[in-house]
């Protein structure tokens, strides 16, 4: 069967191709074809393709609209030396990464009219990904006309959250008009917890995975079911984020507010100048942010290991301590819901790449008896578990693959 991918976002869209024959296969497999279009301005964009056979093409799109960028995209899969089918009709089904499915979705489904009004129901507590998704859903649709969709959820990991965890202590009407903690990266958050227990040869009770990208999440698994969540009703609640702020007191936004800050200017400050970019005024790219620390030390003590530096530049050791401190804070928070832990996850950009950010979370954690091999976390390790064998929890450094966890519940669909 041959799995089309379109995980569409504000300023990007991904798209991959999957060929899955007879079982799943336990590891994820390698997409035939994969293609990248990054918006730099409404009407131009940058696109990269690649093939599993090593192919690669790159083009810059100006003048396109994002309806005919998206059709280019997809004729780099039947045209030219990207190729990777004969024709569109090969296709048998197309997979959408949905981030916001409401309380309606609490699993994935074929898209029907109904299912693309609830999608477009649901924008304004998603605005900048329910549009996105829809264009995706209805270019599909004109290129390739009946082909089966399945529109797959952020939030539906989360949809079975105990309603303590999940209703806000705010007045009982939110409850009513939907105001409540959906949680996100759901897909991620599932994908990790099974691909946990794949590793482990068993499942475990107690899992808690921090899906650390430029957005952030953790989430308490019970029996490999989310029971708690850092983001809430939307994205923005829970960790310090790459531009986002994170969970502040609402008093703050009261008080801006009554300083004449309108909404709009509030959306701007809390989702696209706090954060690690906000605090340190250089990136929101930790590695940036790393890097200004330890370029800002005498060459002798360069190397030496971060939490060693004094004297870094002040705002990016702030930014990353802060950073630390409030993961800290969060993972306290999901460890008592849960109860104890059996296996911590770290995954996406920073939870993959960062040891240091490994290293210093599990330091954090040693009180519970949680031990890793420090060398084997400096190994960048992919899909292992770098606990020590007599750590009393797993911890586990998982390559997140949202692509490939919805090219599996697209096959299971069908
Ligand atoms: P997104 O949430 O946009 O999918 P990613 O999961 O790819 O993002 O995470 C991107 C972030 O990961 C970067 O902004 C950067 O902060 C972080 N990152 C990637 N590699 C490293 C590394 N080696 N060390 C520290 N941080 C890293």
């Amino acid at each position: 069967m041959k799995i089309l991918v379109l995980n569409a976002g504000s300023s990007s869209h991904k798209c991959c191709l999957y060929t899955i024959k007879g079982a799943i296969p336990e590891s994820p497999a390698t997409p035939l074809w994969e293609a990248q279009l990054d918006w730099h301005a409404p009407n131009h964009a940058a696109l990269v393709v690649k093939t599993a056979a090593g192919e690669q093409r790159e083009e810059d799109l100006s003048s396109v609209t994002r309806a005919d960028a998206l059709s280019h995209l997809l004729e780099t899969l039947w045209q030219g030396e990207t190729q990777a089918i004969q024709n569109l009709q090969e296709i048998d089904v197309v997979g959408h990464r949905v981030v916001h499915g409401g309380q309606a979705y609490q699993a994935s489904v074929r898209v029907t009219d109904e299912v693309k009004d609830a999608i477009a129901t649901l924008s304004p507590l998603a605005p900048t990904h329910n549009p996105a998704h829809l264009e995706g859903i209805e270019i599909i649709e004109r290129l390739l006309g009946q082909v089966p969709q399945v529109a797959v959820f952020d939030t539906a990991f989360h949809s079975q959250m105990p309603a303590a965890a999940a209703i806000y202590p705010g007045p009982y009407d939110w409850i009513e008009q939907g105001i409540r903690r959906y949680g996100f990266h759901g897909i991620s958050h599932q994908y990790c917890t099974q691909r946990a227990f794949q590793i482990l040869g068993r499942t475990v009770e107690r899992l808690i995975v921090c899906h650390l990208g430029n957005g952030a999440s953790l989430t308490a698994v019970k029996n490999g079911q989310s029971i708690n969540t850092t983001m809430g009703y939307t994205p923005l609640d829970g960790l310090m984020m790459g531009t986002r702020s994170g969970a502040v007191d609402p008093g703050i936004l009261i008080h801006l507010m009554r300083q004449g800050h309108t909404a709009d200017q509030l959306d701007r400050l809390l989702n696209k100048e706090s954060g690690l970019k906000g605090i340190s005024g250089i990136s929101h790219d930790l590695r940036k942010i790393e890097d200004a620390i330890v370029s800002d030390q005498p060459a002798s003590k360069r190397g030496a290991s971060l939490t060693a530096i004094a004297n870094g530049s002040e705002r990016a050791k702030l930014a990353r301590d802060i950073y630390l401190h409030r993961l800290k804070s969060c993972l306290g928070e999901m460890l008592v819901s849960l109860g104890g832990l059996d296996a911590l996850v770290f995954t996406a950009g920073i939870g993959e790449h960062s040891a240091s950010i490994r290293a210093e979370t599990c330091e954090a954690l040693a009180f519970l008896g949680l031990q890793i091999d420090l060398a084997q976390n400096d190994s960048s390790p992919v899909d292992q578990d770098i606990a020590r064998a007599n750590s009393t929890a797993r911890v586990l450094v998982i390559k997140t693959q949202e692509d490939w966890a919805i090219a599996q519940a697209c096959y299971e669909h069908l």
